[in-house]
């Protein structure tokens, strides 16, 4: 029998994660030894007994067999938390691809001993009339973070300190100030006394509609008879499922469970924070990007030894080793941002699954526009689907409004707002009303359509949009294949044949010229380099210190802005014509929460939504809000093309610093997993090729797509390619794995 090693750690700080010792595994512990147990091992010149965590398990050793100690044995203690987090740690490293050391500081804290976090409170002093008083007269002297403090006061007795700072945007020296005025007090949490004060538990709360009750209900049933599962809640957006999510997590505290909240980073607003705040008090904690490392480890000290029932956060949250872990949520299920773009390129989805199968927990997503994963899994009976179609009370979906913008230029119309969107602007300029003006610039990735009638220049083998290159020539990403750019429209024979390059400062200088005197505000990766203003622009727009609001697809995310009633998309097609298989589905939906953005407050809303492709179905779906039927059309495409999720697909992205080197290694890989794995059976092998964006700080970058049906024969696949690398390294070259990628290479 060949010799197997144990990789074991002896410290699992994250920052010592790369001093790993190999034993030999005795034939006796052959079974109990794998990733994550506990082993006692002899350790240093005297051989000292030591505990250490196995991380990885191999056939293969760098050292001379002989001079390989052996493990002494099994923990009798059995599985622990730290344990479970290398579990976790070895899957994500064999799921997705990458170094055992990346993995585990994916998944174990920095190490880092401070003070504990200080705990403090906001807490109104006078009585809620005077303090809205007192609010309408800091609006009148335009003191808006003063107004804005004073008015959330009014609704809550006492606020948590970071929820203040962060997501109400107040400094430290406005609050300071109002507490000199006796407006508030600020309360350290060691001389607080009443921890129920600020969760008037009871009260507040609705009474939930049968919909909401049934998933609760659901959901629960299946836990307590022993089958967890995955439930996925589709639900319009206000549908409730926020205080779903609220009603299973209480159940699971009061069994004594603890719970995963996963919320994009994008969409942590203040009113959803403040109801799991007014719900579990100072059981909560969330987790954002502005902590400290410090900060964090100190969290995660406090979920492990009980202290917190309820974690909320975006993707990595789902690592918070609580010892009793009873369900994980994952809000806004379908987000881009649950992908990992760094190794380990790990999905939030099937690592929370996987995470709730090691700890028998339930896994509850929701959407109002389900990823097609999670509704084909749904549809496959993997995943328990509710539907939520009605908004509770009588908030209405707005009406929308198609613009053909081939139309608008036949007619002479040149502007980047079309007639329907320039008069309802000017309406809501008059009625001083709101209006957010939406760009999808992400989808500008070089593709070419014709401004006369839409013709979109294709890939004829991949369907999928060319993109530009600077010598004028036009590429497909997936296989590679090219041509010149044509002089006119092959469909119309129009010269007007060209990029879309309109970018959110083109938009916002053709506000100034075309509505003079209107107030606008830009939201985009340039206006919120700095960490605060992303919360500073959105808490100016509801303060209504601008008319328009002009952004990316970050302004589309879960904010409620009651003054707006109009909501343009500049150009839709903009995410259409990505050069990438999910095209559609992105545009689907962001034009669907785009749209649910007008009229959240008393008024209806409108939408516009220009396009060049208005027969386009995921502008049609979108605009009537119809799921289903957009479902139904973008998997019979997927299924055609094999495409996930009906199969899967890996990437492979090489780089190299010379460029023939790395198509080489392409082209090698190809040629080994064709001959070692054949294309039968389904796997599909395409490129090598030059990625979309082919030299990125002069590293050459190549790309490998495979495809096929079961996702563990592409993992085996990357296990070969793995091992063939290790045995062919070069230096300078380095290669990378996508699983079910997000975005094209
Ligand atoms: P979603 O998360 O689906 O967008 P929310 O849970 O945030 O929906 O609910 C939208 C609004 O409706 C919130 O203001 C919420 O308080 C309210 N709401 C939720 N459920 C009910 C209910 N059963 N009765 C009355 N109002 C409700
Ligand atoms: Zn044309
Ligand atoms: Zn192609």
């Amino acid at each position: 029998m060949t010799e197997r090693y144990a990789d074991v750690i002896i410290d699992i700080a994250h920052e010592k994660v790369d001093k790993v010792f190999q034993y030999k595994i005795p034939t006796g512990l052959a079974q109990a030894v794998y990733p994550g147990v506990r082993v006692h091992v002899p350790f240093g010149r005297g051989n000292q007994e030591k505990v250490g965590y196995v991380v990885d398990i191999s056939e293969e050793t760098d050292y001379p067999a002989e001079k390989i100690k052996a493990v002494l044995g099994v923990d009798e203690k059995g599985m622990s938390v730290e344990g479970r987090q290398i579990q976790i740690a070895y899957w994500l490293k064999s799921q997705y691809g990458s170094t055992t050391i990346a993995a585990l500081k994916t998944v174990l804290p920095v190490r880092q001993k401070q003070k504990p976090l200080e705990k403090k409170k906001v807490l109104r002093c006078l009585s809620a009339a005077q303090t809205a008083q007192a609010a309408v007269e800091c609006a009148k002297k335009h003191q808006r973070a003063k107004a804005r403090m004073l008015a959330a006061l009014e609704t809550e007795e006492e606020l948590p300190y970071e929820l203040v700072r962060q997501k109400l945007n107040v400094a430290a020296s406005t609050l300071q100030a109002l507490e000199k005025q006796g407006y508030l007090t600020i309360e350290k949490e060691s001389c607080y006394r009443n921890p129920v004060r600020m969760t008037d538990r009871q009260e507040n709360r609705p009474v939930l509609n049968p919909a909401q009750q049934k998933v609760i209900d659901g959901v629960m049933g299946s836990y307590r008879e022993g089958h967890p599962g995955v439930h996925l809640v589709h639900g319009v957006t206000g549908s409730g499922k926020t205080e779903v999510y609220l009603g299973i997590i209480e159940q699971m505290i009061a069994m004594g469970k603890q719970a995963v909240m996963l919320i994009p980073e994008i969409a942590l607003t203040y009113q959803t924070l403040l109801r799991f705040y007014k719900r579990f008090g100072d059981r909560v904690s969330v987790m954002n990007s502005t902590l400290s490392a410090g900060e964090k480890y100190d969290q995660i000290e406090r979920a492990k030894s009980g202290e917190i029932d309820v974690i909320i956060g975006p993707r990595s949250a789902l690592f918070t080793p609580f010892p009793n872990l009873g369900v994980i949520v994952m809000d806004e299920e379908h987000e881009n941002s649950y992908k990992s773009e760094t190794s380990p390129k790990y999905h939030a989805r099937e690592t929370a699954i996987y995470i709730a199968s090691l700890c028998g927990a339930s896994v509850v997503l929701g959407s109002a526009t389900p990823s097609l994963e999670a509704y084909y899994r749904a549809s496959l009976g993997q995943y328990q689907l509710y539907e939520m179609r009605e908004r509770p009370g009588n908030s209405v979906l707005p009406v929308v409004h198609i613009t053909d913008l081939r139309k608008e230029l036949k007619e002479g119309n040149r502007s980047i707002f079309g007639r329907k969107l320039r008069s309802l602007m000017e309406e809501r300029l008059f009625q001083k009303e709101q209006t957010i003006l939406f760009l999808n610039r992400r989808g500008y990735a070089g593709f070419v359509s014709c401004r006369a009638c839409g013709h979109v220049m294709k890939c004829p083998h991949c369907d999928v949009s060319l993109s530009e290159h600077r010598n004028g020539t036009l590429t497909c990403h997936y296989c590679g294949y090219q041509e010149r750019k044509p002089e006119k429209c092959p469909t119309c024979a129009s010269p007007y044949l060209m990029g879309f390059k309109a970018g959110t400062e083109q938009v916002e200088e053709a506000i100034h010229r075309e509505f003079p005197g209107a107030r606008v505000l830009r939201m985009d990766a340039d206006t919120t380099r700095k960490k605060e203003s992303y919360e500073k622009i959105l808490s100016a727009f509801a303060d209504e210190e601008a008319d328009i609001l002009v952004g990316t697809q970050m302004i589309v995310k879960g904010h409620d802005f009651p003054g707006v009633t109009l909501v343009g998309v500049l150009a839709a097609d903009l995410s259409l014509n990505r050069s990438d298989y999910r095209a559609g589905e992105r545009t689907f939906q962001l034009l669907t929460q785009a749209a649910g953005r007008a009229g959240r407050g008393e008024r209806p809303g409108e939408v516009v939504i220009q396009t060049y492709q208005p027969e386009h179905y995921s502008v049609v779906y979108a605009a009537k809000q119809d799921y289903g039927g957009f479902y139904g059309e973008e998997i019979a495409y997927r299924e055609l093309l094999g495409y996930p999720p009906v199969e899967h697909m890996l990437a492979v992205l090489i780089a190299s610093r010379v460029q023939e080197e790395g198509e080489k290694l392409g082209e090698q890989m190809a040629e080994l997993i064709r001959k070692e794995m054949g294309e039968a059976g389904g796997l599909r092998v395409i490129g090598p090729a030059q990625a979309s964006i082919g030299k990125l700080s002069d590293w050459y970058r190549h790309t490998l797509y495979l495809r096929h049906g079961n996702y563990q024969v592409l993992v085996e696949v990357k296990d070969k390619l793995e091992r063939f690398c290790k045995e062919h390294e070069q230096r300078e070259q380095t290669v990378q794995f996508d699983f079910d990628p997000m975005n094209t290479y």
